[in-house]
């Protein structure tokens, strides 16, 4: 299982980071989102991440709470929509972003997806907010091969450090170009929706047969947990599990300790077979 990822600048970090899609819609439930993402920073997560998008900026509120007392253990990403990626639009979206973070920097900001504004124009006021200590570094979501191509362009190898995508064992593409591409550029491939949402995956039963051969410090392993360490077995992927549960969030973390067999690998291959050809990058 690959245990870290290396930025272009040679920061390290742990492979298991934390997503917080839908996080803060529920007042009910903010407390135990607080609670388990500060779980997660205890125990060894770096990475947290969320986008301005989110409940409209509640998930970077919930995340502005709970990482608080830790923000120097915390690797914080962030993403600008489309519709705000000019350079005004970057640099009034990255401070609203911050105020509702309550912090004084973002280490990731990422633009969420292609959208109208020139790719150099949204590139150009990611630097600009570098150069501000605003951001730590800046990257990209949701691009396909031809995206990042696009991006020598306007940028040097090194400089965009990330490139989030959907990847799971639903949706595999992006094994066929998508992840050498990114790792050729330096870019670290973000996986998100890494347990297919909680959803239809999680009951296919080739992850039940291969979770009772499996088992970690919590007993038993779980087909999320097979989920997980299949995309943690990837070099240069980030995988970013959402669990606002702190039941889910513990199973999360175990999952990294979870070293999957070739028997296993091969059982899902079948199961779920890789990519023979390219086709456009799958999104949500
Ligand atoms: P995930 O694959 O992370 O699944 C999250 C769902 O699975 C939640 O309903 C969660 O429940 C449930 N779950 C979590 N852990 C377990 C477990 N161990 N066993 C059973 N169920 C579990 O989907 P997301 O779409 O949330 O993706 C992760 C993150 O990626 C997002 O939160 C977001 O930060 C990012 N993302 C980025 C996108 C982009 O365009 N850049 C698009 C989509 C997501 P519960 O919360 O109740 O614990």
């Amino acid at each position: 299982m690959a245990n870290t990822v290396t930025l272009a600048d040679g920061t390290v970090l742990p492979a298991l980071g934390v997503g917080t899609w839908n996080m803060g819609e529920e007042p009910a439930r903010w407390p135990e989102e607080v609670e388990s993402l500060r779980y997660a920073v205890l125990n060894g997560v770096q990475v947290v991440d969320t986008a301005e998008m989110y409940g409209n900026g509640r998930s970077e509120s919930v995340v502005g709470e709970a990482i608080y007392p830790y923000r120097k253990k915390v690797f914080l990403v962030t993403k600008v929509l489309p519709s705000n990626a000019s350079s005004q639009g970057v640099a009034e979206s990255c401070r609203k972003s911050l105020r509702r973070l309550g912090t004084d920097w973002i280490d990731l900001y990422l633009l969420h997806w292609r959208g109208g504004v020139p790719l150099g124009e949204t590139v150009e006021a990611f630097k600009k907010l570098q150069r501000e200590g605003l951001i730590r570094h800046w990257g990209v979501s949701n691009f396909d091969t031809d995206d990042v191509y696009e991006l020598d362009g306007c940028s040097r190898i090194g400089e965009c450090v990330a490139n989030q995508v959907l990847y799971n064992l639903e949706h595999r593409g992006v094994e066929y170009d998508l992840l050498k591409t990114d790792y050729r550029r330096k870019i670290v491939t973000m996986a998100y929706s890494p347990i297919g949402q909680g959803q239809e995956l999680l009951k296919s039963p080739v992850l039940a047969d291969i979770a009772s051969r499996h088992s970690t410090v919590l007993g038993p392993a779980t087909p999320a947990q097979i989920a997980l360490a299949w995309v943690l077995r990837q070099n240069n992927v980030l995988a970013i599990p959402k669990a606002a549960s702190h039941e889910h969030m513990k199973q999360n973390l175990a999952a990294r300790d979870l070293e999957l067999t070739e028997q296993d690998l091969a059982q899902l291959d079948a199961a779920f077979p890789p990519p023979t050809k390219k086709t456009p990058l799958d999104m949500i």
